[in-house]
């Protein structure tokens, strides 16, 4: 997981809400934004789904709520349209915002937009995350997938000096390398 930090709520989306004070999420003024959210979103997470940080794009991605509209005891959230509930996350079925579903317990859930988020989890190098038990089975974080990702980065950096490293994988500021959070966990444990 790595830290999202969340930019000013987009103009549109200012302009919606305030156009469309009872609407949420689902309502059918709102569908033609999914895109352009979406979008923003990818942008702000600089091309990483919230979650695995595996890459996305427009194709592969969906506007994922962190507090789930529908709720567990039937009602609807009223954080639909917050800003600050809204992540873009991978559309894997098995992993991510797909498995999450409405499951969500707000007092267990470690949020990418918790500061410090990243210091909760660890890496091994088969590939293996570890940390925050509830956070990493709620996402399905250990995926077959997503360890042999994860593996493959650790392959790549392991025997490279942390200055090459970072000026291989880390110099674009606008698109994050896949998987980056192995690569800055790595840079921040081994001092060399
Ligand atoms: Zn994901």
């Amino acid at each position: 997981m790595l830290f999202i930090q969340k930019l000013e709520e987009p103009t549109f989306l200012t302009s919606y809400i305030k156009k469309h004070p009872t609407a949420n999420y689902e309502s059918e003024s709102f569908r033609p934004f999914y895109h352009v959210l979406k979008s923003t979103l990818i942008k702000e997470q600089k091309g990483l789904c919230a979650y695995c940080c595996g890459p996305i794009s427009m194709d592969n991605s969906h506007n994922e709520h962190i507090e789930p509209q529908h709720q567990k005891d039937g009602t609807y959230s009223r954080r639909s349209l917050d800003y600050d509930n809204i992540v873009a996350s991978c559309n894997s079925a098995s992993t991510c915002g797909s498995r999450k579903g409405n499951n969500y317990d707000e007092q267990r859930f470690v949020s990418p937009l918790q500061k410090g988020c990243e210091q909760r989890f660890s890496y091994d190098p088969d590939g293996y995350i570890r940390g925050d038990e509830y956070t990493i089975s709620l996402l399905n974080l250990n995926s077959y997938r997503l360890r042999q990702a994860r593996k493959a980065v650790f392959k790549m950096i392991m025997n490279m000096r942390n200055d090459d490293i970072r000026s291989a994988f880390c110099c674009d500021q606008e698109q994050y390398w896949p998987y980056s959070n192995v690569i800055s966990w790595y840079l921040r444990e081994k001092c060399d």
